[in-house]
Formats: structure tokens, sequence, C-alpha cells
């Protein structure tokens, strides 16, 4: 019997230790996750940091991972690459991190428990998420029915640069 694959995305970040290095290697980590497949990635963005200042700039980028995994297993393999990347939770929120990867969709699942919230509680205000989905899936539409394009194209780039 095969398990039902789902289209996830999945964004990534880090502003510490050579970030561009940190964010090749972990696509190249999530590409051996289990079960999973990276079908596209988008460009590498250089942006500015939510909340404290006083840090460097974050690359960002999105992939699109078709899954068998269960939402949970999946973010269970996220932060276990987190760890193996040498990720220190810190008490302030937004700090600097070598690697940060979140769930922004799974499917069309809306999901709401203690550890997932999705679609990404914050993909609609975010620009290093909002600008990358729509370069790799132009035609995407949130579970509630809005269009990326529309999202994308009201948000402002905030001085994000895209990288080549
Ligand atoms: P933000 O969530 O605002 O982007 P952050 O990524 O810095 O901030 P983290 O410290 O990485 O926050 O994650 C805190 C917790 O968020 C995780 O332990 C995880 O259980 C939970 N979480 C909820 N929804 C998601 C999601 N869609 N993807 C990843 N983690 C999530
Ligand atoms: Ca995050
Ligand atoms: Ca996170």
């Amino acid at each position: 019997m095969t398990t039902p694959s789902t289209i996830a995305y999945i964004g990534l970040g880090s502003n510490l230790s050579e970030p561009i290095e940190q964010v090749k290697n972990a696509i190249k980590a999530i590409e051996n996750i289990t079960r999973s497949t990276v079908i596209s990635v988008s460009s590498l963005y250089l942006s500015k940091p939510m909340g404290p200042q006083d840090q460097d700039d974050y690359i960002n980028a999105v992939l699109c991972l078709e899954t068998s995994l269960s939402a949970i297993e999946l973010l269970d393999a996220l932060q276990t690459i987190e760890n193996e990347f040498g990720r220190v939770r810190k008490e302030n929120r937004w700090g600097a991190r070598i690697l940060d990867l979140d769930i922004i969709l799974f499917g069309n699942q809306v999901i709401n428990s203690e550890r997932l919230i999705i679609p990404h509680y914050g993909m609609t205000e975010r620009e290093f998420v909002l600008i990358p989905l729509a370069e790799i899936s132009p035609l995407l539409q949130l579970p509630n029915g809005q269009k990326i394009t529309f999202l994308s194209q009201k948000i402002s780039a905030n001085s994000m640069i895209k990288l080549s």
C-alpha cells in the first residue's frame, strides 16, 4: 500500500556562521529526510532581521517538498536537522540563529496544536517567506483560498536582496 503524499513548503533561515553555507547544507540535509523528495528550491535572499536589530542580516529561502510523513513527523525531522546544525534555543525571540526551519504549508491542512501551527502564523506578513514562495510556486493558494501572487505583490520587499 502506498502512503498518500503531501506537498509541503519549508522556510529556511540563518544568520550565523556563514549563513549561505548553512542554508545550502540544510537543503542537502532536507534532501535526505526519509519518505520525502525535494521538488524545488527558491533563490537565496538576503533579508533584514525581524525583532532585535543588533544581529546580522539573514539568508532565507523556501523549498517545496513532497513527503509521505505526517506534519508532526516532518517537524521532528526538521528539528533534528536544526539540532545537528548546532542550533541553540535561547530565551530571546527572533535572536540570531544558525538554522531555522519552519513548515510554512502542509498541503491544504490547517493545524492548530501545541507544537504546530499550519499555515505558519507569520507567513502572510513576512516578505522573506512570501517572495521566495511566489518564486517557486506562483499558482499556489493558501487553504483559505488566498493567492500567493496577491500576498507577495502587496508586501513590501523591505530591501530584501535576491542572490544569484
Ligand atoms: P517564528 O515561529 O515566529 O518564526 P522561531 O522560528 O524563531 O519564530 P522557534 O523557536 O524556531 O521559533 O520555534 C518555536 C516552536 O514553534 C517550535 O518548537 C515548534 O513546536 C513551534 N511551531 C509551531 N508551528 C510551527 C511551524 N509551522 N513550523 C515550525 N515550528 C512551528
Ligand atoms: Ca521562524
Ligand atoms: Ca522555527
